[in-house]
């Protein structure tokens, strides 16, 4: 038993005095605490202070009887325990003992035995009762606990700012807080319950949960564990999704959490407005520029001294590089706000290689490289894209194969189709890529700096601007380099 073993206190009311030291003797030897009353008036006050668990109490005494002490005791305390002990034992006050309440009843004489057996048995209950009170209590608190581990759990996840939405393996919803109702337009007492179906519109979202909950999610890649999905209505989210495990390590479900993006597409739209409204102010003063100074410098009375030719010549290259620069950060904001792309058509992919190859191959003459096309002989199949756009993303990729490779070095183009993909490759043999650059080089205005790329003119744009129509085409670009060797740059473009 868990209940420390102190002292049982126990009270022995009775006229003889013989009776109560014997008691106590006894008592004493199975670590009982005594205390003796010589009658009930006495017995009835110690009760009070000393708290007994167990009272022997003696019939026939001057004064009040046992028989009026008894319910007196009980209705007081009716948790202690009541031993009668009696010189007149009869059957009939027996009984009438137990009617009141005795716990049980030894008649006098008593052998030491006797005693020590029914007090023992009256101790032993009273242990389990409050060892059974004790359990029910700490089983209470327990239950008390986990029930307010669970509203603060409830509480922490109502007043989060990311939406959370929690389902089950069948695709119903379990939980959602209010912030998920309203980034998805919901009525703010909607109820959880229903399949997802029902909340969401959006297909993509829609798949990611059932392919998460279900379980099917391909475990270690969370990257495709994420989504960026706008319910309609100019709100734009962000969603990430893990599974819930169970004890067993079995799927029962999903949780997503959900981030609201529109204040963020709002300022890039903006950011891309302005860049976009600045870069056009500046083209057409640049032209004129340009204009005039081609003009100067190609006057057959050329003013001055024949220096002052070169730096017409240098400042009509630095407009031409400016000019450049502009017209890509008016491609990059046009393709970002989603509108550089004209009608999607039937584009044939191999024609738009090949022009974009032919477009490259003066610059590549000039270094003396060997820039070659290999086709499949079968022609590739059509893609429907803006040809604009293609071009541009083949174009970028060989013209950087040229520019960061030494002269007399090859170039190999080539493409084929693998899986529903069509594939473009790239592969120089020029100055590669350190790995821990291969990330940052999609970064917008981002340049290698080194010793033999200082020289080599570029804005840092042209990968991104890739980047961003491969994933509006719905492909993807990767890069393989090594420094001193080579890179290769791969386009996978999704097929019909
Ligand atoms: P830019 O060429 O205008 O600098 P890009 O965005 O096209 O901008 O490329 C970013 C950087 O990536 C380049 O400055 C260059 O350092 C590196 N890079 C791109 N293509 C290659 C390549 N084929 N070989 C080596 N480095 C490259």
């Amino acid at each position: 038993m868990t209940e420390p073993s102190q002292p049982v206190p126990i009270l022995v009311i009775d006229d003889e005095r013989d009776i109560r030291d014997a008691c106590e003797r006894l008592l004493n030897r199975m670590e009982c605490k005594v205390t003796k009353a010589p009658d009930g008036q006495t017995g009835l006050a110690l009760l009070d202070q000393e708290r007994p668990w167990v009272v022997l109490l003696d019939l026939k005494m001057p004064g009040i009887g046992g028989m009026e002490v008894l319910p007196a005791i009980r209705s007081r305390y009716p948790e202690v325990l009541v031993i009668i002990i009696t010189g007149y034992a009869t059957v009939e006050t027996a009984i009438e003992a137990m009617k009141r309440g005795a716990y049980d009843f030894i008649p006098k004489p008593f052998k030491p035995d006797e005693l020590r057996i029914t007090v023992g048995r009256a101790i032993e209950r009273i242990r389990l009762e409050r060892e059974a009170r004790r359990l029910e209590a700490e089983r209470r608190r327990t239950l008390a606990d986990l029930n307010q581990e669970k509203s603060r759990t409830r509480t922490i996840i109502k007043a989060l700012p990311f939406g959370v939405m929690v389902t089950s393996g069948d695709g119903r919803v379990a939980l959602m807080n209010p912030a998920l109702r309203e980034m998805l337009g919901l009525e703010p007492d909607a109820q959880p319950g229903r399949p997802v179906d029902e909340y969401v519109e959006n297909q993509a979202f829609r798949d990611l949960v059932e392919r998460i909950g279900s379980g099917r999610e391909k475990v270690g890649d969370p990257e495709n564990w994420s989504l960026e999905f706008s319910p309609g209505r100019e709100r734009y989210l962000w969603s990430r999704g893990s599974r819930v495990l169970g004890e067993d390590g079995s799927c029962l479900g999903a949780v997503m959490v959900l981030a609201d993006l529109t204040e963020y597409k709002m300022l890039d739209r903006l950011k891309n407005e302005f860049v976009a409204k600045v870069s056009h102010e500046l083209r057409s003063p640049l032209s004129t520029i340009l204009l005039q100074l081609t003009v100067l410098a190609g006057d057959s009375t050329p003013m001055g001294a024949p220096g002052q030719q070169k730096m017409l010549h240098r400042a009509r290259e630095r407009t031409q590089s400016l000019i450049d620069f502009v017209k890509e950060l008016l491609d990059i904001s046009r393709i970002e706000s989603g509108t550089a792309f004209n009608e999607a058509q039937e584009v044939n992919p191999g024609e738009v290689l090949s022009q974009a190859v032919e477009s490259v191959l003066p610059q590549a003459e000039d270094k003396k490289q060997k820039l070659s096309l290999t086709l499949p002989e079968a022609a590739l199949p059509s893609l429907r894209v803006d040809p604009v756009a293609l071009s541009s993303v083949f174009t970028n990729l060989i013209s950087n194969a040229v520019k960061y490779s030494d002269p007399e070095t090859e170039i190999k183009v080539s493409a084929r189709t693998e899986s529903n993909s069509l594939l473009v490759s790239v592969a120089d043999q020029g100055f590669g890529i350190e790995p821990d650059k291969l990330d940052k080089i999609w970064d917008k205005f981002f340049r290698i700096n080194t010793e033999k790329t200082r020289y080599v003119t570029g804005t840092g744009l042209g990968l991104p601007i890739v980047k961003s129509i491969v994933d509006n085409l719905g492909g993807r670009v990767e890069v393989t380099s090594t420094p001193g060797q080579g890179s290769t740059f791969t386009v996978y473009l999704p097929l019909g």
